[in-house]
C-alpha cells in the first residue's frame, strides 16, 4: 500500500520531445475534429450520449494540454504514480496519458 519510492529527482527520460509533441499536436487535432464532428451532428437525437461523449473528449483535450506542460518541464513519460517511466509503447497509443498500466488501474 505504501509507496515506497524515494524522493528522487525525476529523471529526464525524454522520449524525444519534438516526437512526443507532434503526437500530442496529432492527439489534439483528432479529438477536435471529434467534437466538431458531434457538434454537427448534434441536437437530431441521443443528447444525453452526445453530451457524455462531448465530456469524455474535452477530459482527454485537458489531459493532452496538461502532457504538453510536462514535455515543457521534463515529466513528461513520467508515471505519477510511481515516478517511474511510463513504457514507450504505451505513451504511443495513449501519448496524453500520466500513469503506467499498473498506476493506472490502481488509479481508475
Ligand atoms: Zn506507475
Amino acid at each position: 500500500m505504501s509507496p515506497d519510492a524515494p524522493r528522487t529527482a525525476p529523471r529526464p527520460a525524454h522520449p524525444a520531445a519534438d516526437e512526443v509533441r507532434r503526437r500530442l499536436e496529432h492527439a489534439r487535432t483528432t479529438r477536435l475534429a471529434q467534437l466538431k464532428a458531434l457538434d454537427e451532428t448534434g441536437s437530431s437525437s441521443g443528447d444525453h450520449l452526445l453530451s457524455h461523449q462531448k465530456d469524455a473528449i474535452k477530459r482527454i483535450l485537458a489531459e493532452i494540454d496538461a502532457a504538453f506542460a510536462r514535455v515543457h518541464d521534463g515529466t513528461y513519460g513520467i508515471c505519477l504514480g510511481c515516478s517511474k517511466p511510463v513504457p514507450p509503447e504505451r505513451l504511443e497509443i495513449l501519448p496524453h496519458t500520466r500513469h503506467c498500466v499498473a498506476c493506472q488501474h490502481r488509479a481508475a
